[in-house]
């Protein structure tokens, strides 16, 4: 596993684990026909259940936030091109999507559909998520993640064992509310929460999808892809810092996202697919 180096860490180590969380999150989601999901016009999610629909022969629907624009971007074109079907809700009925009366419309639309939340986050993909850990391969105390809805950190910390814990950074702006969601999804889950994890706030740099000069400084000189991983390393490093993680702590630090290389593959331009604007 890839070391970060920087003197400002000290005696702390972090090591960099790429992972494809948003693949994980959807592993227990397919046994369905069909399904149906919501999604910003650049939601990585949208893309990623495009192309797992493709991938295992299920019909999906993508249920975007806003007007259609024409031509599609970079995001949507592919996941079109994986046969998903794109539908639009203007924003006051994107905004009631979690809603029984919204899936009542929708099911009337669209049929016998499973319907996932935006960003995927529910009990099977944080069953989809607790797989992390056991495929960590270097002793570690904490394992870092961004947090955007939570069910990546739920995942990570169900599935850690004994002694060691999970440490998530909202990409979120005014993010409060995760703590209680990663607990509700635990309990989704598992029937139960753990006591393992927590979602450090203090990192958004504005919120999704934003960024400041010192982050993109940041960014550009750790070589970190992708603004929710950089938001999660400069508060690794700042917490280091500061003196937050013990001497000799040694931190796993989740690079979500899949390279550029195979995004590329799925025929859409390239670019690293971890910025998930809202
Ligand atoms: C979706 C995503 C996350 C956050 O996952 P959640 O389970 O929604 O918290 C983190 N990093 C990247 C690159 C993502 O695309």
């Amino acid at each position: 596993m890839e070391e970060l180096l920087d003197p400002a860490l000290g005696q702390v180590r972090v090591f960099l684990m790429h992972d494809d969380n948003k693949q994980r999150k959807l592993k227990y989601n397919l046994g369905h026909r069909r399904l149906l999901t919501f999604g910003g016009a650049y939601s990585h999610h949208i893309r990623a259940v495009a192309r797992a629909g493709r991938r295992h022969g299920i019909e999906t629907i993508g249920v975007i936030r806003g007007e259609e624009h024409l031509p599609l971007n970079p995001t949507l074109a592919c996941a079109a091109a994986c046969g998903m079907t794109l539908t639009y809700l203007d924003r006051a009925s994107y905004r009631l999507k979690h809603t029984p009366e919204v899936h009542a419309r929708l099911r009337e639309r669209w049929g016998d559909v499973e319907i996932l939340p935006e960003g995927g986050s529910n009990a099977a993909a944080v069953r989809g998520c607790a797989e992390l850990p056991p495929e960590i391969g270097v002793d570690y105390d904490v394992v870092c993640c961004p947090v955007g809805t939570g069910g990546t950190l739920a995942g990570i910390a169900a599935g850690l064992p004994p002694g060691r814990r999970a440490l998530g950074f909202a990409v979120l702006k005014g993010a409060g509310f995760l703590t209680g969601e990663v607990a509700r999804l635990q309990r989704e889950a598992y029937g139960r929460t753990w006591d393992n994890w927590s979602v450090n706030l203090d990192y958004h740099f504005g919120g999704y999808a934003r960024s400041t000069p010192a982050l993109d400084r940041f960014a550009a000189e750790h070589g970190v892809e992708g603004i929710y991983v950089a938001k999660m390393l400069y508060g690794v490093l700042d917490l280091a810092r500061q003196g937050a993680f013990a001497p000799g702590t040694r931190v796993v630090a989740v690079v979500t996202g899949q390279p550029s290389t195979f995004v590329a593959a799925c025929g859409a331009p390239t670019g690293f697919d971890s910025g998930e604007p809202r």
